[in-house]
């Protein structure tokens, strides 16, 4: 009677533990990205961007390093970001990629964050005259489909780090960006009552918003442009070089370094 009352003690304990970690790896995801939320057609897509941001010319320098160095700062920030992606046409909060901080950390040690890739969008994407950005690129010219959609990762990572790299400058976007979306959205819901905000009140926050908005979408669009040229200058070489391209595809593709990020089965045990 004893032994199974000791026996049963063990077991709820056990139980105990296994209820704790579970909550921690709940509590603290892994950090770099997270692939986890990719469906796995949409993780061959990420592959290959992958591939793509990774491209090196026949001597082993990088085709794109604006876009590597800010991989592989996410990668080794201590901040996670899940990878998304949709395909939906013309979605207003994704035109065609988006950063947004699900969860602020006071501290700043492990912010989470994530970045979703509209493909739909991006392949529908016009390209002409009338998209030139006011800095004198314009987005995608010239560029296939993966460029297109490592052009617009650069963009959302330059978001990320130039976000994230300040706490400062996260606490601003959470006060002034997610809260304001917040309460725009639950004035018509149920938290109607919830944020006492008056409509002067409301109108100098979306202000507000809107113009750090403004000076977050010129830093990104600056380091876009940049991460363009790299893309254009790269493909123009590839070009040249097919073999040279897929004999470098097929070295990362069996490259154990290059699994930074999982399957989605086994993505969040990094
Ligand atoms: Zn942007």
């Amino acid at each position: 009677m004893q032994k199974s009352y000791v026996l049963v003690t063990v077991y709820l304990l056990l139980l105990t533990v296994c209820a704790s970690a579970q909550t921690l790896k709940l509590k603290y995801p892994p950090t770099g990205f997270v692939t986890e939320r990719l469906a796995v057609s949409d993780f061959e897509i990420w592959k290959a961007i992958e591939l793509t941001v990774f491209a090196e010319d026949k001597e082993g320098q990088s085709l794109h390093p604006t876009l590597r160095n800010l991989w592989q700062w996410v990668e080794t920030s201590g901040h996670t970001v899940f990878i998304e992606i949709i395909k939906v046409r013309g979605i207003s909060n994704c035109t065609a990629g988006l950063f947004t901080i699900e969860r602020f950390d006071p501290l700043g040690e492990h912010h989470i964050a994530v970045i979703k890739l509209n493909l739909t969008n991006i392949n529908l994407a016009y390209v002409g005259p009338e998209t030139r950005k006011s800095n004198g690129f314009v987005p995608f010219k010239g560029l296939g489909k993966k460029e297109r959609y490592a052009e617009v990762l650069g963009h959302e990572l330059a978001h990320a780090v130039h976000i994230l790299t300040s706490l400062e400058r996260a606490r601003l976007v959470e006060d002034l960006v997610q809260q304001t979306n917040q309460i725009l959205l639950s004035r018509y819901g149920k938290k109607q009552r919830v944020h006492q905000t008056t409509p002067s009140d409301l109108s100098r926050r979306v202000a507000k918003r809107d113009e750090l908005l403004r000076r977050l979408e010129k830093q990104a669009e600056q380091m876009e442009k940049v991460i363009w040229q790299e893309l254009f200058a790269g493909k123009r070489l590839n070009s040249k070089l097919p073999a040279l391209a897929s004999k470098e595809s097929d070295r990362r593709k069996n490259s154990l370094a290059f699994g930074q990020t999982r399957k989605p089965d086994q993505a969040g045990k990094k």
